[in-house]
């Protein structure tokens, strides 16, 4: 203590003016101390009134206490409605503080009321039920409104305060942790439970990417999952919705399912369409949800906003198409393709959004066409590059697979990269995909190589298979074929459509017989 430093400091301080509040500032401040004052009131009123909880103790992502919005108080009033043994379902559209409410706001209140409770979060996967455990564990450590509310919620250091579960300090010796957090599919977890709560366990992975996970995910909520519950336990299922045939569309009775009359059910998109009610004017207006549509399509917007499942029809590359191309190629594993040296290879380039997209990610597809005009993919190249060493990759493969085209995604952001290579490489036989009005090429282009597929266009290496999680470029092509077009991603799809538009009319996948199926089939 006391070096001239810390005096200079001190002196510093007390002369340096004090930062002043504007008078919004002040008035926001007097009104905040108001509002907290008064929910604080109300919960010392009212012990059971969660939204007077929620609004005191927790902050939205500007760090302002939060505003329960009419449909969060919804939800709230029916979780307290449904009483010991009770299931609820909440569908409601992303980014609308599902998981806040429902697996942060609710297990903090209750413990808060009753410490001895043992509660269980599911999620899809274990990180996802981790980063929701850290939440609650990160208020009762540290929300001091929280701790104010109720004194005696305290962290039991003793017992475990661990990655995947936490105790609080309670009256009973039970053995089960207070909160208890783990993906849907992982094994191990036991005990018993008075409240589960499933915070989004259907995602793009266990509903379309990898369709055999459907069942899992059932099995493991209706046989692990359900039974962990007390008699009088309770469960609240959280969700978006993705697939038609997932465990949402069935807990929800929707689609090919019967309505389900042991979950009491809350279903609601963030735009109506028939009265232009918007669910949270505040945050997700007409406006902010037309600007996401436009960002992320459609499709995507449909299923994430407006609860719309996909289905089996609209899958453009559906089970049974893939299944023709995997049994073509049974005898390879990815990448063990060698084709002979005489068939013509293609290059397609999909380019990332260092010029304009979203997607993170650059793809360069090569395939070799056999003579009967089948394509072979020999490599998938898939990363994030800069505009230098995507040149760079361009070029390696090129000089590797000598092809008769290499065709480069190209639009107004990319042209600068086309011009680049034309220099560098006269003798490249590069050619611009055009893709500026994309959406009705691509909404044509697609589904005519899905056509060419199931008809034994094309193989997919399936022998030797990567494990479920794997996320090599190869997975990735497999995974996004499954899902397009309704996940935002597509940008391996579209490096190997531009391989195959590159092949063209080669051998027996001609433009003649997409328009042969067109004139069919629509
Ligand atoms: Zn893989």
């Amino acid at each position: 203590m006391g070096t001239d430093g810390d005096r200079l400091a001190r002196r510093v301080q007390a002369v340096a003016p004090r930062p002043t509040l504007t008078p919004e500032q002040s008035q926001s401040a007097i009104r905040e101390g108001m509002y907290a004052r008064e929910n604080a009131e109300r919960l010392r009123e009212h012990p059971d009134d969660i939204n007077a909880f929620v609004q005191l103790c927790l902050r939205d992502q500007y760090n302002r206490r939060w505003r329960q919005q009419s449909f969060h108080r919804e939800w709230h009033a029916m979780a307290d409605e449904i009483g010991p043994g009770g299931r609820l379902l909440i569908g409601a559209p992303r980014e609308h503080a599902k998981t806040t409410q429902m697996s942060v706001g609710r297990t903090l209140h209750m413990l808060g009321r009753n410490p001895n409770l043992r509660i269980k979060i599911v999620c899809a996967n274990d990180s996802l039920a981790r980063s929701v455990l850290r939440e609650i564990r990160v208020n009762i450590e540290r929300n001091q409104d929280l701790r104010d509310a109720y004194p005696r919620l305290l962290p039991d250091e003793d017992a475990g305060w661990a990655k995947e579960s936490l105790f609080v300090k309670r009256r009973t010796m039970a053995k089960d942790p207070s909160v208890e957090a783990a993906g849907v599919l992982s094994t191990g977890t036991g005990g018993r439970a008075d409240l589960i709560i499933f915070d989004d366990v259907v995602d793009l992975r266990n509903a379309i990417q990898q369709p055999a996970l459907r069942d899992q995910v059932k099995r493991a909520v209706y046989e692990v999952w359900l039974n962990l519950l007390t008699p009088d336990g309770m469960a609240y299922y959280v969700a978006t919705v993705w697939h038609e045939a997932d465990l949402t569309a069935e807990l929800a009775g929707i689609g090919q399912y019967p309505a389900n009359p042991v979950w009491q059910k809350w279903w609601r998109p963030a735009l109506n369409e028939e009265t232009g009610e918007v669910l949270w004017p505040g945050r997700w207006s007409k406006l902010a949800l037309e600007r996401k549509k436009l960002e992320i399509g459609p499709r995507p917007f449909a299923r994430q906003y407006q609860l719309v499942p996909l289905s089996e029809d609209e899958s453009v590359f559906p089970e049974r198409i893939l299944a023709v191309a995997r049994a073509k190629g049974a005898q390879w594993g990815p990448g063990q393709i060698e084709a002979p040296a005489d068939w013509p290879r293609y290059i397609g380039v999909d380019l990332a959004s260092a010029m304009g997209r979203k997607a993170a990610y650059t793809v360069a597809f090569v395939i070799a066409v056999g003579p009967d005009g089948v394509r072979y993919p020999l490599e998938i190249v898939r990363q994030r590059l800069s505009f230098d060493q995507t040149v760079e990759v361009i070029a390696r493969l090129w000089v590797q697979h000598s092809p008769m085209e290499v065709r480069v995604e190209n639009n107004a952001y990319q042209d600068a990269l086309l011009q680049h290579l034309r220099a560098q490489y006269p003798s490249m036989p590069l050619q611009g995909h055009t893709t500026g009005k994309q959406k009705a090429d691509e909404q044509i282009g697609l589904p005519g190589l899905a056509t060419g597929m199931a008809n034994g266009a094309w193989v997919i290496p399936s022998g030797s298979p990567h494990a479920a999680d794997c996320t090599c470029p190869w997975c990735a092509w497999e995974a996004e074929l499954r899902s397009y077009p309704v996940a935002e991603f597509s940008d391996t799809v579209m490096a190997m459509w531009f391989a195959d538009s590159a092949a063209g009319t080669r051998g027996m996948h001609p433009a003649d017989s997409f328009r042969a199926y067109f004139a069919e089939d629509y």
